[in-house]
């Protein structure tokens, strides 16, 4: 009973709000199967996460750090966006709607949202460790990094790790984009991580609404204007739902 009262106020705020952003991170993957980084991972349970995804990993042991990403990458080809993505998607339909992803997964795009800003990059893209080439991975995982074909260095996965930070060009848009809504929806995000835990902070210094979608607590928490202790699957259709019933 007390979700639906929640439901009607959400929907008095959000009758105005032209433009949404999304901020989402591990959280929303989860139901589709794709663990966060503190869940055991079988193989990799002797391994820690936080270690192998930097650079000081891969430059120690390119061929393990390599052969763990590989294993995400099958993972992830192996699941489909959940409801979560899907209601995302659809409200494009209905509102002018950017997502800004911390997750790596592509998720997102496979949901058939357009407006996508993934901040920590993407899962099947690599770079240079050395020079500017850029590449795409997709079909066949090699068991150690390509080479370069330019140079001939090693190729690495294309996505931030830690110590790394977000490329300037794109946390520039993740700013713009924050301070130009009408509501924020932040979604499956620990809030824990520097510095897309600032982006909420920027929406709400021009009165956008902010909603957290999250069966747990966050530091922001405080911030919010509504707190959603639902998991994605559960809340998204339904704020999808509160759009369809406006137009
Ligand atoms: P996090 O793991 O720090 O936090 C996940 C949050 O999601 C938590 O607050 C948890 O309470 C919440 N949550 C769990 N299940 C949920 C559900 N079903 N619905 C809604 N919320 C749910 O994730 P983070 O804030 O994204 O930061 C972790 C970092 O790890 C990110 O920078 C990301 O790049 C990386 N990562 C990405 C992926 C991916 O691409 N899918 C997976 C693991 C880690
Ligand atoms: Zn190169």
């Amino acid at each position: 009973m007390r979700e639906y009262t929640v439901i009607d106020t959400l929907k008095d705020t959000l009758k105005r709000a032209e433009k949404i952003v999304f901020l989402t991170g591990a959280g929303i993957s989860q139901e589709s199967g794709i663990g966060t980084f503190r869940g055991n991972d079988g193989l990799w349970e002797k391994y820690d996460p936080m270690k192998l995804a930097s650079a000081q990993a891969f430059r120690d042991d390119p061929r393990l750090v390599w052969r763990w990403y590989n294993d995400r990458r099958r993972k992830i080809m192996a699941v489909k966006p959940n409801p979560g993505h899907m209601a995302i998607a659809s409200l494009q339909s209905h509102r002018q709607v950017w997502v800004l992803t911390q997750n790596i997964d592509g998720l997102h795009h496979g949901a058939g949202s357009r407006e996508v800003i993934e901040l920590h990059g993407n899962i099947f893209a690599t770079k240079c460790t050395t020079c500017d080439f850029k590449g795409k991975i997709r079909d066949e995982f090699p068991d150690r990094p390509p080479s370069c074909k330019i140079c001939g260095s090693n190729l690495r996965p294309d996505v931030v790790w830690f110590g790394e930070g977000i490329k300037r060009e794109v946390w520039n848009q993740a700013i713009i984009h924050s301070m130009s809504c009408d509501a924020m929806i932040i979604v499956g995000a620990s809030l824990a991580v520097s510095p897309a835990n600032t982006l909420p902070l920027y929406a709400k210094n021009i009165k956008a609404t902010l909603i957290e979608v999250n069966p747990e607590n966050t530091p922001l928490s405080n911030e919010m204007d509504f707190s959603i202790r639902k998991t994605a699957v559960d809340a998204l259709p339904k704020i999808l739902s509160i759009f369809e019933s406006l137009n």
